[in-house]
């Protein structure tokens, strides 16, 4: 592939086909549901939907925002798709028009879906977000009741399809125990839903650590996002996964991300690198200027922390990292030249740069580090 841009992301599709056909082994007979919403994890939205359109163990897009939801539809997702986040009160009527699941955690939203479904003679498949003990979206035990006569007052409603919860404490431990507690609440939860007359027909509670981890948190549908990237939750799933007899190397990491190098100086001992002056140099040296920053999401945090890779080599990133700039050493890589390739995220040669090395070195998560990946990078999808 020739590639004349400054800097960029590849996207591999074997990788991602690798990464659901592993979740599909390990949720059996169950639906899935991918989450694209932060810009698909930074990966590309239309990209993603793109290379998820005619993969058949998908089943469901999960979005955060009916903008989001716009652009699968856009790019030509004609499956179901689940709407996680809350929607403003004048974009309702966009779950008819886009034929969204919405997840549904407010009594005035869904008398506003009832409402428009009612009179447009359609009907609308809504999951309950149940409370058990995320405290962040969700609806307590003493609350079904009233949603419950809100779905018998109106014909497009009747019952919710689904009912759903999150997992508070399931990625960054090895301790279990408030997983089984928020699992007990959601099937005593659920339980009274049948009993009020608004039992759901799907239930589904699993995120990537869920999926990966508990059997019993599958239901119909599981609801994974990271790990259909290619990345682990967290080293403590990894953990757990291992310590319980999963196989190695069942993910692959989707996303590479290369930059060229646009400018290479020579250096004298005892110059600066940088604003701030925080890199001195000891020795002459060979810098490189690769055109990328924060603002593409390449964390300020890793001034003077991090190495990309060029020529199969690590080269040190020298003083701060920049808006739109950064600097590094190419004193050992002589072989680099104008427009050679850096790699930011990824393999060349026997050396990588992990999504999880990036995260600690600035102090995060790997969630954060790819949904920081600037939308206007441009994405290439790879075989
Ligand atoms: C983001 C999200 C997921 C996916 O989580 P991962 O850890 O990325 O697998 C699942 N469910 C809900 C409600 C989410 O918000």
């Amino acid at each position: 592939m020739k590639i004349a841009e400054l800097s960029w992301i590849e996207l591999s599709r074997a990788a991602l086909e690798q990464n659901v056909a592993a979740l599909a082994t390990i949720a059996p007979g169950k639906m899935m549901a991918v989450s694209v919403k932060a810009n698909a994890y930074g990966h590309g939205l239309a990209e993603m939907v793109a290379l998820l359109a005619d993969n058949k163990k998908v089943h469901y897009l999960s979005v955060h925002s009916i903008e989001e939801a716009e652009v699968c539809r856009w790019a030509g997702w004609e499956r179901a798709i689940l709407l996680l986040g809350p929607m403003p009160a004048d974009e309702a009527e966009a779950v008819l028009e886009l034929d969204l699941e919405p997840v549904v955690f407010d009594r005035a939203t869904l008398e506003r879906l009832g409402r428009l479904g009612d009179r447009a003679g359609r009907s609308i498949k809504t999951h309950l977000k149940l409370e058990t003990g995320t405290n962040r979206q969700g609806i307590g035990e003493r609350e079904l009741t009233s949603f419950a006569a809100v779905y018998k007052k109106h014909q497009s409603l009747r019952r919710p399809y689904g009912a759903s919860t999150h997992f508070a404490n399931i990625e960054d431990t090895i301790d279990h125990e408030y997983a089984d507690y928020q699992l007990a609440q959601f099937r005593a939860l659920t339980g009274t839903m049948k009993k009020l007359g608004i039992g759901p027909t799907i239930r589904h509670t699993a995120s990537s650590a869920a999926a990966l981890l508990f059997d019993q948190t599958h239901f119909d549908l599981i609801r994974p996002g990271i790990s259909v990237y290619g990345h682990w939750p967290s080293r403590e799933t990894y953990l757990s996964y291992r310590l319980g007899g999963g196989k190695n190397n069942i993910l692959r990491p989707v996303l590479s991300w290369k930059a060229r190098v646009t400018q290479i100086k020579k250096l004298a001992a005892d110059e600066y690198i940088g604003y701030g002056c925080t890199y001195r140099t000891t020795s002459p040296a060979r810098l490189a200027i690769l055109p990328v920053g924060y603002y593409d999401g390449y964390d300020r945090l890793l001034s003077n922390q991090s190495h990309v890779l060029i020529n199969g080599r690590r080269a040190p990133v020298r003083g701060r990292i920049c808006m739109n700039l950064m600097m590094i050493d190419i004193t050992d890589s002589s072989r680099v030249r104008l427009g050679s390739p850096a790699t930011l995220i990824g393999v060349d040669g026997d050396q990588r740069v992990s999504v999880e090395q990036l995260a600690e070195w600035a102090q995060t998560i790997s969630y954060e580090v790819l949904a920081r990946l600037s939308p206007s990078l441009p994405r290439l999808i790879t075989a």
